[in-house]
């Protein structure tokens, strides 16, 4: 069974609620966004407005980060349960930016995966290697440590559902995307590792997204890639045109 590429449009700290919602609506307008799974990923205040806005329609909402437990004294922090109230499908769990800044490690990416997996919400995981790790040859490495790490104790068919994005960290926010048959190697690494730690069927049902720096320009070759199934996406999910034209191509593969 073929995977349905996902294009998913990462946020970050940018958007109110009101430009959160304009674009949500701007985005249904006439947008042809069939045969391709449309996902936003707004701030966690934007984010009942924009499931509000995208209500009846097929564009689905992730959350940015989560916490792993359900309710408690955790100031600052959401919990799955909140965040499946609020109407997310989806949850960016592991996102570079949160293993740099906010201290992140595999062990609480894994905590964060089973917490969103309890919660019948699915984690799109983010996984990839530093600039320095890339040159000392260690890409496949971290990778693996990485994968390995998220889906500990994961059963088989939630781990069949589940969606990676393999980001780069060195290609995030920069401009400088993977080469395509370097994500290519990478992704297809991250299938044939699924396959051993689960089976070779799961491993085929995996969405495996690429992420870093893809725009309407690149995405094509990107994710004309066989074991590409879809982009994260970030600066470019910012303005409509271009994060339509990212889906446009993703149609057409
Ligand atoms: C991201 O933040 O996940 C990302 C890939 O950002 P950008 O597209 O801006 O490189």
């Amino acid at each position: 069974m073929a995977r349905t590429q996902i294009i998913a449009g990462n946020w970050k700290m940018n958007k109110t609620v009101p430009e959160a919602v304009a674009f949500a609506r701007e985005l249904l307008q006439g947008a042809d966004l069939t045969g391709v799974e449309v996902v936003l990923c707004p701030a966690f205040p934007a984010l009942g407005p924009v499931v509000e806005a995208l209500s009846g329609g097929p564009v689905r909402v992730a959350a940015q980060n989560v916490f792993w437990e359900d309710r408690g004294a955790y100031t600052g922090e959401v919990s799955p349960v909140m965040l499946r109230d609020a109407g997310c499908r989806y949850v960016i769990v592991g996102h570079s930016e949160r293993r740099q800044y906010f201290g992140e490690t595999d062990e609480t990416v894994n905590r964060k995966v089973k917490a969103v997996l309890r919660h019948d919400l699915v984690p799109i995981v983010c996984v990839g290697e530093r600039l320095s790790e890339r040159e000392a040859g260690e890409t496949f490495a971290v990778v693996e440590r990485q994968v390995t790490g998220a889906f500990a104790g994961v059963g088989e068919t939630a781990a069949a559902g589940m969606v990676i994005a393999y980001e780069p960290v060195w290609a995030i926010g920069t401009g400088r995307n993977a080469a395509p048959e370097d994500a290519q190697a990478v992704n297809r690494f991250i299938r044939e590792l699924i396959g051993k730690l689960y089976t070779p069927a799961v491993a085929e049902q995996v969405r495996i997204q690429y992420g870093g720096s893809v725009t309407p320009e690149n995405a094509a070759a990107l994710l004309g890639q066989p074991d590409v199934d879809g982009a994260l996406v970030g600066g470019a999910s910012l303005e409509v045109e271009s994060f339509r034209a990212i889906i446009n191509a993703a149609r057409r593969v």
